[in-house]
């Protein structure tokens, strides 16, 4: 391929300016015939690149790691986990690469990553690819949750590679262009912290601060100031999460990204029927990782990584412990009332009092006796507090005499609220989406996919762009599945 010529593309690394046994330098593999599916126009205009460039082959060979532009410094970074509790000292990009960042127009640093690029110096015995239904997967439902309003690392384009790849059998390969306020995460700590290598946890400490938490620096103690803020970011986004029905499904510790976005989507999923335990990840057994339990695996995450802190956080190791947990405590309080508050909002209650929370917990075991559909129930409560009539409604429940009974205990909240019912509708609008991207019409999106038909992707990928919006052409999106197509397990196997 000819020199190629790259107008507005501006790379400025600082990643790999730091010391070397953070990352280790990869080049990507040689696609034997990639093929684009689809780029993210908005999020290209938000990087600054320029379309028509991204659109040519010099773009396409970027991202499928064919021809890296100039500027691009491809790393794998290093980090280590707790994968389901297990400790692992050394995980790292095994089949991902940093190919350089790029400050966007909104002045946010942003990591441009492939994923799916092929083997590094941490793949073990994987082989460093992707296969081409995860990718899709992530595409999907990564932008749905941007679209959402959850902060999340977003897809910047999906490509074909025209390998095959050994999953469940061979299966088409592919390569994701993940874009992310970076991909420093808690098992990258941890790296550090295994190898008892203080030093490095406080440069990267000081990076992460200079990056996504200047704040902390106005403190007296900035290592304390940047995890209490981490714990923060932790807390809201996992109850952001919890609000829609999402299930990340992978909550390892090098899942867990310290700017606070979701990351790394694998057996993720939002649940159709509501029950706090689900889970979809094939090997999560114990519920682990089940909806319910996010919040306390956040914290335990948490509690990771100010492992790490306690050295550079004081010399005392015990005084470290208190301060650390300061910080730590917030979790409980934060993520209880940003729970709460959504959950409120969902329900049209505008004026948070406490005895608001006994609605919602009577909410949450009226919905599981009854096997209501989470998204459903709030998206025809919304119709309802419209002035729509109550059947649909009360069809999702197994017994509709529950369902009445619920909505008098409703309106009796509602009632004692003085809220101009226009402004509840609007704010229960705004909450109670009409669309998430539900499992089975993933898999759907994915089988066509992987014969080469891609249209169901675009439609997904287009009807999620606007998920609190009546998109009539789109009704159908908005169906639980029917007892035959519910997708029960979800797989790691990228
Ligand atoms: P995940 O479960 O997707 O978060 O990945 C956990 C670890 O396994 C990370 O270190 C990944 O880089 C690595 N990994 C996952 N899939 C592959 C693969 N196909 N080849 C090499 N490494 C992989
Ligand atoms: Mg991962």
């Amino acid at each position: 391929m000819d020199e190629i010529d790259l107008p507005q593309l501006k790379f400025d690394n600082s990643y790999v300016r730091l010391p070397d046994n953070f990352y280790a330098k990869v080049e990507p593999d040689q696609p034997t015939n990639p093929g684009l599916i689809r780029i993210n126009t908005k999020l290209a205009e938000l990087l600054g690149l320029d379309l028509d460039w991204l659109n040519s082959d010099a773009g396409l060979a970027m991202l499928s790691g064919q021809k890296l532009p100039d500027g691009a410094e491809p790393i794998a970074m290093a980090y280590a986990g707790h994968q389901f509790g297990g400790w692992s000292p050394t995980l790292g990009d095994g089949r991902a690469l940093l190919i350089g960042e790029i400050i966007s127009q909104d002045g946010i640093r942003r990591d441009i990553q492939l994923k799916g690029s092929g083997q590094t110096p941490f793949s073990r015995q994987g082989d460093g690819k992707s296969a081409l239904g995860p990718v899709m997967r992530e595409y999907i439902v990564s932008e749905a949750m941007a679209a959402l309003g959850v902060p999340t690392t977003r897809a910047l384009a999906a490509v074909t590679t025209g390998d095959m790849v050994f999953r469940n059998g061979m299966e088409p390969g592919g390569i994701l262009t993940r874009v992310a306020q970076s991909h420093v995460r808690i098992g990258t700590f941890q790296y550090f912290y295994a190898r008892e290598d203080n030093g490095a946890v406080k440069t990267l400490a000081d990076y992460v601060i200079k990056r996504h938490y200047p704040d902390a620096n106005k403190s007296d103690n900035p290592y304390a100031k940047m995890l209490s803020l981490i714990v923060e970011r932790q807390a809201k986004l996992i109850a952001k999460w919890m609000s829609l029905g999402f299930i990340h499904g992978v909550m390892n510790t090098d899942n867990m990204q310290i700017a606070g976005e979701t990351i790394d989507y694998g057996p993720c999923a939002f649940m159709d029927v509501f029950h706090p335990e689900t889970v979809f990840s094939s090997i999560d057994r114990n519920g682990r990782y089940s909806w319910a339990n996010q919040s306390n695996i956040g914290k335990w995450n948490l509690l990771r990584l100010a492992d790490t802190l306690l050295p550079i956080i004081d010399d005392d190791i015990e005084r470290a412990k208190v301060i650390a947990e300061e910080g730590i405590g917030k979790f409980d309080n934060i993520f209880e009332k940003t729970i709460s508050s959504l959950f409120n909002l969902k329900l049209g209650l505008l004026n948070a009092n406490e005895n608001q929370h006994d609605l919602i917990k009577m909410t949450f075991e009226m919905m599981t006796k009854n096997e209501v559909d989470f998204t459903l129930f709030f998206r025809h409560l919304t119709k309802v507090a419209d002035g729509g009539s109550t059947e649909i409604l009360c069809s999702l429940f197994n017994d509709p005499k529950d369902c009445e009974d619920w909505l008098v205990i409703w309106r009796e909240y509602i009632s004692k609220e003085n809220t101009d019912p226009n402004e509840r509708l609007k704010i229960m609008r705004a909450n109670n989406p009409v669309l998430i991207p539900r499992n089975h019409r993933i898999a759907e999106a994915i089988k066509a996919g992987e014969g080469g038909d891609f249209e169901m992707f675009h439609k997904l990928v287009d009807a999620y762009k606007k998920p609190f919006d009546e998109q009539p052409e789109y009704t159908e999106l908005e169906k639980a599945p029917t007892k035959d197509e519910i997708v029960h397990e979800t797989f790691c196997g990228t």
